[in-house]
C-alpha cells in the first residue's frame, strides 16, 4: 500500500485516486465524492510530514467507504431514498479508527439499499457495473467498494457483510474480501441490517493490506457491546502444517463447472504449498440459506421500524393523517426488496408463526453451529466457492427473488455461525470473469485464513 512520506505526498495520492474515480465514473462505484474534504485532510498530513511530526499507519492513503457507514463528511444514504439527504452527526467507530491512522475517504460507494441484495441493483441510485464486464453486476451488497478496489481507484475500501456482501462482490471482481469473526469490528455507526450477523470488513488487493486495515479496525468498543477484546495481532501467524477441508456439498450439483474448476485449482495450489487438503461433507450447511432467510428478515424488520417519517430521514409529501405519515413514507422510502424483508420478518415474528418459523430457525442455527464445531475438530479451515456462479448479467435475477437469494447459499452459513471467511481470487472463467475461493475457519481464526491465502499468493 502506498503511504504518504517524505517522498510521496498525500495530496498526490488523493488527486490520483480522484482522477481515477473520474476516469471510471461510468461504472458508478460512488454515490457521492468527498473531494474538498479529502484534499484538505491530505494537505494537513503533508504539513505534518514536512514538520517531521508523527503520522499514522495509513497516512494519506485514499480509501472508499460503503455508504452505510456514518461519517459527518457528506451524507450517509445507505443507497436508500429514505436516507437520501441524511447528514450524520456521528462517526462510525471503524471509520474513526482508520482515519485516526491517516486514511482519507475519497467517496462513498454504492450498495443495495440497506445492504439488501447480491447485485447492487437494489440501489435507489442505480446499479454498479462489474469491473471486468460492464454488462454484468458488481455483486452485492458492497458492489461499489469491490469495483472501486478492483479498478485500482483505491487500494482498500470498507464494506459490510451480513450474509456475503463483502465476499461475493470480492469474488465477482477479483479482489480480496474479508468477513471477520462476528464482533471483531464495532458495528457502531453502521446502518443496521441484521444485528446478529452484521460484520464490518474490507476489500484490498492482497492479504497483507487486508491484515493492516483489519488490525486497525479490530477491537473492543464500548459503544458496541458485542465487540470482542482485540485478538488481532500485527503479524500473520505461521500457517504451516494446517489441514484444509474442501466442502463437497458445495462442489457438485447446481454449481457452475468453471467455478468448481477454479476452486479445485486453488486446492491444488494449497497442496503445492504443503497443506493437507481433504474432502469433507457437512450436510447441515444446506439448511443455512433457509435459516438465514428467516432470522435475517426478522432482524431487518425490527431494525427498519425506526424509519417512520418522524425521527429522521425522508418524509412523504403525500400525508393526510397520522397513519399516512408512516404508510406513505415507508411505501415511498423503501425499495421493493426492503419491503419484502419487512413483510417476511414481521410474519415470522408474529405471535401465530413465531414458534413455527423464527424459533425453529434459531434452533436449526444452533445445529448449524454444532456442525461447524465438529468439522473444525477434523480440519483447520474449510474451502468452497463463494457463490454458485460468476457475475451474472443485469436484470437476470432482479425479478426473481429466490434466484437472487440462491447467490448467498455458500456465504450465509458462516454468517449464521459468526465465523470468519475470506474471498480470495482463484482464477477466471474462459471469458475472463473472476472467480473467488472462500476460506472459512472457527471464530478467531481470521488471521490464519489470511496467512494461508498469503502463502499461496505466488504459487502457480
Ligand atoms: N446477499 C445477502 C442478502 O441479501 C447478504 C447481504 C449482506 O451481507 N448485507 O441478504
Amino acid at each position: 500500500m502506498k503511504i504518504a512520506d517524505k517522498n510521496t505526498k498525500a495530496v498526490d495520492l488523493v488527486r490520483e485516486a480522484l482522477a481515477k474515480a473520474k476516469q471510471f465514473e461510468d461504472y458508478h462505484c460512488f454515490i457521492s465524492m468527498n473531494e474538498a474534504c479529502a484534499l484538505e485532510k491530505a494537505r494537513e498530513i503533508d504539513e505534518k510530514i514536512a514538520k517531521g511530526e508523527k503520522v499514522g499507519r495509513l497516512a494519506g492513503v485514499p480509501y472508499a467507504l460503503k455508504d452505510n457507514y456514518l461519517s459527518p463528511e457528506g451524507v450517509t444514504t445507505a443507497a436508500a431514498k429514505m436516507l437520501d439527504n441524511f447528514p450524520s452527526p456521528i462517526t462510525a467507530t471503524a471509520v474513526k479508527r482508520i482515519e485516526d491512522e491517516g486514511a482519507i475517504m475519497i467517496g462513498r460507494t454504492n450498495l443495495d439499499a440497506y445492504a439488501h441484495g447480491s447485485s447492487t441493483e437494489n440501489s435507489y441510485f442505480g446499479p454498479t457495473c462489474n469491473a471486468v464486464d460492464k454488462e454484468r453486476v458488481a455483486g452485492g451488497s458492497s458492489g461499489g467498494s469491490a469495483v472501486a478496489t478492483a479498478l485500482g481507484i483505491v487500494e482498500f475500501a470498507l464494506g459490510s457483510d451480513t450474509g456475503g456482501s463483502i465476499r461475493q462482490p470480492a469474488s465477482f471482481n477479483g479482489v480480496y474480501g474479508i468477513k471477520p469473526t462476528y464482533g471483531t469490528v464495532s458495528r457502531y455507526g453502521v446502518v443496521a441490517m441484521a444485528s446478529s450477523t452484521d460484520t464490518m470488513g474490507c476489500f484490498a488487493k492482497n492479504a497483507e493490506d487486508v491484515n493492516l486495515v483489519m488490525d486497525i479496525m479490530a477491537g473492543k468498543d464500548e459503544k458496541d457491546s458485542t465487540t470482542l477484546e482485540k485478538f488481532w495481532k500485527d503479524d500473520l501467524p505461521d500457517p504451516k502444517g494446517k489441514k484444509i477441508g474442501i466442502i463437497t456439498d458445495f462442489m457438485g450439483d447446481g454449481v457452475d463447472k468453471e467455478v468448481v474448476e477454479c476452486v479445485k485449482k486453488y486446492a491444488e495450489k494449497l497442496k503445492k504449498a504443503g497443506y493437507e487438503v481433504e474432502e469433507i461433507s457437512i450436510p447441515m450447511l444446506k439448511y443455512g440459506l433457509a435459516i438465514y432467510y428467516i432470522v435475517q428478515p426478522a432482524e431487518v424488520a425490527s431494525n427498519l421500524s425506526r424509519y417512520d417519517g418522524i425521527r429522521y430521514g425522508f418524509r412523504s409529501n403525500n400525508i393526510t393523517d397520522l397513519d399516512s405519515v408512516y404508510q406513505e413514507t415507508r411505501n415511498e422510502g423503501f425499495m421493493p426488496e426492503n419491503k419484502r424483508r419487512i413483510l417476511i420478518g414481521n410474519y415470522v415474528l408474529s405471535s401465530g408463526y413465531f414458534d413455527a418459523y423464527y424459533l425453529k430457525a434459531q434452533k436449526a442455527r444452533t445445529l448449524l453451529i454444532n456442525a461447524y464445531k465438529d468439522a473444525f475438530k477434523k480440519v483447520d479451515a474449510l474451502l468452497c466457492p463463494v457463490a454458485p456462479a460468476p457475475a451474472f448479467k443485469f436484470g437476470e435475477k432482479i425479478n426473481d427473488p429466490l434466484a437472487m437469494y440462491m447467490e448467498d447459499v455458500m456465504s450465509v452459513p458462516q454468517s449464521m455461525a459468526g465465523l470468519p471467511s475470506i474471498s480470495v481470487p482463484a482464477g477466471t472463467t474462459k471469458t475472463g470473469l473472476p472467480v473467488g475461493a472462500q476460506l472459512s475457519g472457527w471464530r478467531g481464526s481470521d488471521q490464519l485464513l489470511l496467512a494461508i491465502a498469503q502463502s499461496v499468493e505466488g504459487v502457480d
